[in-house]
């Protein structure tokens, strides 16, 4: 297969990724057959895979806005994926020109087609690196050099939490992250659960070991836990579809089907 411009060449396009998997759901062009195979396997015992993804990019697009609307103007989104409709700078820049957001991710291709996308837009980055890592994040010279510590930042993590398993001790990246921020600040997560749909989600969870970052989703109580020492915006920890909808009717009759729980904290 002829190895497109956007695809760096120490990446093997055999092998799925989280990244792409989730573009080609999303209907994005930047996946590879091997990503494709892996959501149809997965579309086979889950066939509404896609409108959960759908509803995670609706909750990160409103949670940006609720950002924005408070009057938030930095960003920080790890996990960030390949870039797509309705990204953070997109959203964000709309309502204030001048508003920065560093995009971080794991994956090359997440990285590479990101950093093309946005050549030209001088108030975004695009950081190549593990959540894993946050020291790494927090202070990289081109991060600090766009983002001020001092002032309120957006720290997004959205469907990127379930893939740090319990031994990589996500709890402490996340609260490293929260020190880092100031008073104003906000987290917005988005997390994959087994809660609603059990058996699907284990065997979602046994071919997403196919990737170089298999799944781990947690419980509503583990989620919880991420926002301690934030104060959860309301309506709290909820499914995806339930966080401050455009209206009603996008509500479906079972939001748990959605597989995502998602809130927002505020840092007082
Ligand atoms: N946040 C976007 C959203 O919700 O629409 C994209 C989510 S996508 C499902 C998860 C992203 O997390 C992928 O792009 C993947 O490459 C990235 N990722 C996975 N493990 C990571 C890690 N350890 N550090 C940084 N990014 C990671």
């Amino acid at each position: 297969m002829d190895r497109p411009s956007w695809a760096p060449d120490d990446i093997d396009l055999d092998k799925p990724t989280a990244a792409r998997a989730y573009d080609y759901l999303l209907g994005g062009a930047h996946n590879f057959a091997a990503d494709r195979e892996m959501i149809r396997a997965a579309m086979s015992f889950m066939p509404d895979l896609a409108l959960q993804a759908q509803a995670n990019r609706a909750f990160l697009r409103r949670a940006v806005q609720y950002l924005v609307d408070v009057g938030v103007r930095q960003f920080l989104d790890i996990g960030s994926g390949i870039p797509t409709r309705g990204n953070v700078h997109e959203i964000a820049q709309r309502a204030a020109p001048d508003a920065r957001v560093v995009y971080v991710d794991i994956d090359p291709v997440a990285v590479s087609h990101g950093r093309h996308f946005l050549a030209g837009n001088p108030h975004t980055y695009v950081l190549q690196e593990d959540v894993r890592n946050p020291t790494d994040i927090v202070k990289h010279p081109d991060v600090t050099d766009l983002l001020d510590f001092e002032r309120p930042i957006g720290l997004l993590m959205v469907a990127l939490l379930h893939v740090v398993p319990d031994a990589d001790d996500p709890y402490g990246i996340v609260a490293h992250l929260r020190d880092e921020l100031s008073p104003g600040s906000h987290i917005v997560i988005g997390h994959g659960t087994h809660d609603s749909r059990p058996e699907e989600v284990a065997k979602l969870t046994a071919i997403s070991r196919q990737t170089p970052t298999a799944m781990s989703t947690r419980t509503r109580e583990d989620v919880v836990r991420f926002f301690d020492g934030f104060e959860l915006v309301d309506p709290g920890v909820v499914w995806a579809p339930l966080w401050r909808p455009d209206s009603p009717e996008d509500v479906p009759e079972d939001p748990g089907r959605s597989g995502n729980y998602v809130g927002v904290g505020r840092l007082g």
